[in-house]
């Protein structure tokens, strides 16, 4: 059934389903507030657990490049694509700390959607066929489903954007984790064991960003949660939609989607921790509460238990519209990020625009903007709760751009 399905649950049933990420009023002051975690959440999605690709070597020593990329997700691969197709025989070398798709873009649901989490301003009316073209231009295997709303495998997405960069010409190191950004004009970016000079460096690290120091007072990571049934029976199947939207609140909501062998992918939730916190598996309650939403809203699911779970850092701004910016004095590092939660055909699109920047041009002005400054912690941490919290319990709403 290739239908969306969008319903308001009721006031009672929202209440339960609140605490899907913990975002009820209780959790808001909780024991987080002072705590300062310093690691980050492994990717335990069903994409990867279907088979990983051996990462490739990390950079060791020092090399110099045209062009850096910081982060193997759909920003920084799509950036590397673009950037090569435009100017073939530049240097261009991404370092991603862990592996290619470990981050969101690998824990995704591999929804396609046009536009942003709140319109579409311009340059995003197309984001999904821009997508497919992508896909079928560099012939990557990722199980594209062209139905009415697209869909893919996101990990096999982020292989074959890395594949194809490699192809052309690109150098993708994996398990180089950038830990200092010297400006300068080259920038110099050091890890453990390496040092890469650059003129022009992108950082893609989308929610991992403000742990780099940069754009700490516009781009937040915030933790959701998303769950895949076991393979179902064809009766029950069929009367669940390609695509599932349930409204929690009237901000939030239970997204979902027909997966690979007869399964059911949903997700939902929102969650910040104290100091840009990027570890978060989710508590006692959480798989528990998203399963008891999915049943209410498809009671032939409630017999079939979840059989992968996991969690994820979106990159989020104030104003929940992604942004582009320049850091450093010689302006010569550009970051993107912060599409709270509808970055795969926004990513892949945000990759074009950075490429065009390499050449002098410019981004759809909306992406440029000034956005409301984060404050730092403990303030932070109480914003953002109370924010999520209100929008959970349907007090606040966001204003849309459209
Ligand atoms: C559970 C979940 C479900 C989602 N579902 C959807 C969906 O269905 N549809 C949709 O459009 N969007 C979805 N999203 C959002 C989407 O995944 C993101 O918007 C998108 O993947 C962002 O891609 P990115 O490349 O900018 O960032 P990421 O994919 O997060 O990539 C950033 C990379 O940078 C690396 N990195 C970080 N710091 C460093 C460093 N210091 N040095 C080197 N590397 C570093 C990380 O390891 C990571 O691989 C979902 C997100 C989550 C968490």
């Amino acid at each position: 059934m290739d239908v969306l399905t969008t319903m308001t649950l009721t006031r009672r049933t929202f209440v339960r389903t609140a605490a899907i990420a913990g975002i009820g009023g209780a959790y808001f002051g909780g024991a987080h507030l002072l705590l300062k975690d310093e690691r980050w959440t492994p990717n335990r999605s069903f994409w990867v657990s279907r088979g990983r690709e051996p990462a490739g070597a990390p950079l060791r020593g020092e090399r110099e490049a045209d062009l850096a990329i910081i982060g193997g997700g759909v920003t920084g691969l799509s950036t590397a694509v673009h950037a090569l197709l435009r100017s073939p025989g530049l240097q261009v070398v991404i370092l991603e700390a862990q592996y290619v798709g470990f981050g969101a873009t690998g824990r995704s649901g591999g929804v396609l959607g046009n536009g942003t989490e709140m319109g579409t301003p311009p340059g995003t009316e197309d984001t999904v066929p821009f997508v497919i073209d992508l896909v079928d231009r560099l012939g990557i295997a990722c199980e594209l489903e062209r139905a009415p709303v697209a869909q893919l495998d996101p990990y096999r997405y982020a292989l074959g954007l890395k594949h194809a960069a490699e192809g052309l010409g690109a150098t993708v190191h994996e398990g180089c984790r950038v830990r200092s950004i010297e400006d300068g004009a080259p920038v110099t970016l050091r890890g453990d064991g390496f040092t890469l000079r650059a003129p022009k460096v992108i950082v893609a690290t989308n929610g991992y960003t403000p742990k780099l120091g940069i754009a700490t007072s516009r781009l937040f990571p915030a933790h959701t949660a998303a769950a895949v049934t076991g393979p179902l029976p064809r009766e029950i199947l069929r009367d669940i939609p390609d695509s599932i939207l349930v409204m929690t609140s009237g901000e939030m909501y239970m997204w979902g989607r027909k997966a690979p062998n007869g399964r059911v992918l949903v997700g939902a939730g929102a969650r910040y921790f104290y100091d840009n916190g990027l570890h978060y598996s989710g508590d006692g309650f959480l798989f528990p509460a998203l399963h008891r939403c999915m049943a209410k809203s498809f009671p032939a699911l409630a017999s079939y238990p979840f059989q992968h779970t996991w969690t994820g850092p979106m990159g989020c701004t104030a104003d929940q519209e992604p942004i582009i910016g320049i850091a450093g004095g010689s302006g010569n590092i550009i970051y993107c990020g912060g599409y709270c939660g509808h970055g795969i055909a926004m990513g892949s699109k945000a990759g074009f625009f950075l490429a065009g920047m390499l050449h002098g041009e410019k981004p759809p002005a909306w992406m440029l903007r000034p956005t409301l400054d984060l404050p730092g912690e403990p303030l932070r941490y109480i914003a953002v709760n109370a924010v999520i919290n209100l929008m959970n319990l349907g007090l606040y709403r966001m204003p849309k751009h459209d």
